[in-house]
């Protein structure tokens, strides 16, 4: 099963808010997202990135223009999913899952693009943001205008799916796709139902640990920097047990992939050496 990173766009932060004993420096992070070829179900796409329906649409609602120029995000348009898609022979309209991982706008900014998509995501999530008010929501990172509106009837509560034994040290997962190739694993905190997802790929399994830290050196390292997790998380106990089980998991030598990691992987989606 291929298994490709893109980063959608580059966003500047001072190493000092994502790494305990970081500088002032800034470090460029990443905003990945996933595109899986599988041989039954075709590409599934895990989050979309940052695209322009948060940076540059001209019907953004003023809350969400003034995100995108206070985050300032840079898209990268050749690893934005319509010309990646392309590269591997297909279209936004071939998409028919695209996993969610949580609601923040960085991982939900094109739903919109794959109409005929159903939406595997963390139901009482969905519920949560649904019955909450736009300004908790925005409060929370959770823009519902980038939510297509018809979300609902095309959503798959991964609640509702085969659960799984645990593996390698982590909690018990969803059967996303029906062959346990790809599992969610719960490890919420950063944000309300938050997921990774464990993959197997061609070469070997890997665990897509979303945003549970920004930075991978913070988890390896024990560099977590715990007070801006502290003003942004949506339950820092939660997001302390995550971080606890993701550390856990890199002790094992075991792959993981963090959705904002500066730094270059072999599972990058890198221009010049993909072989669609
Ligand atoms: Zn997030």
């Amino acid at each position: 099963m291929k298994v490709i990173f893109p980063n959608s766009a580059d966003v500047a932060a001072s190493e000092r808010f994502i790494l305990k004993g970081g500088r002032w420096r800034r470090v460029m992070l990443k905003v990945r997202y996933g595109v899986i070829v599988h041989p039954d179900h075709g590409p599934v796409l895990i989050d979309t990135g940052y695209t322009a329906e948060t940076i540059s649409a001209p019907d953004r609602g003023r809350v969400l223009r003034l995100y995108s120029r206070v985050l300032g995000p840079t898209l990268n348009p050749d690893q934005q999913p319509e010309p990646v898609l392309a590269r591997l022979g297909f279209t936004p309209a071939d998409v028919r899952f695209v996993i969610v991982t949580h609601f923040h706008a960085d991982h939900i900014s094109g739903l919109r693009q794959f109409p005929n998509a159903r939406f595997i995501a963390n139901g009482p999530a969905f519920a949560h943001l649904r019955s909450s008010t736009d300004w908790h929501n925005i409060r929370h990172g959770v823009f519902p205008e980038l939510v297509p509106d018809d979300f609902d009837g095309r959503m798959i509560d991964t609640e509702s799916l085969p659960r799984t034994e645990p593996e390698y040290g982590l909690p018990a997962g969803r059967d996303l796709l029906g062959d346990g190739r790809v599992v969610a694993v719960g490890l919420p905190g950063h944000a309300r139902g938050l997921f990774g997802v464990m993959l197997q790929t061609a070469s070997g399994p890997l665990l897509y640990a979303v945003d549970v830290q920004w930075i991978r050196r913070a988890a390896t390292e024990a560099r977590v920097q715990a007070w801006p997790a502290r003003l942004i998380t949506d339950d820092y106990e939660d997001w302390r047990r995550s971080t606890d089980a993701l550390a856990a998991y890199l002790a094992q030598g075991r792959a993981a992939l963090l959705c904002h990691d500066p730094e270059n992987t072999p599972f990058d989606y890198d221009m010049a050496n993909s072989d669609p």
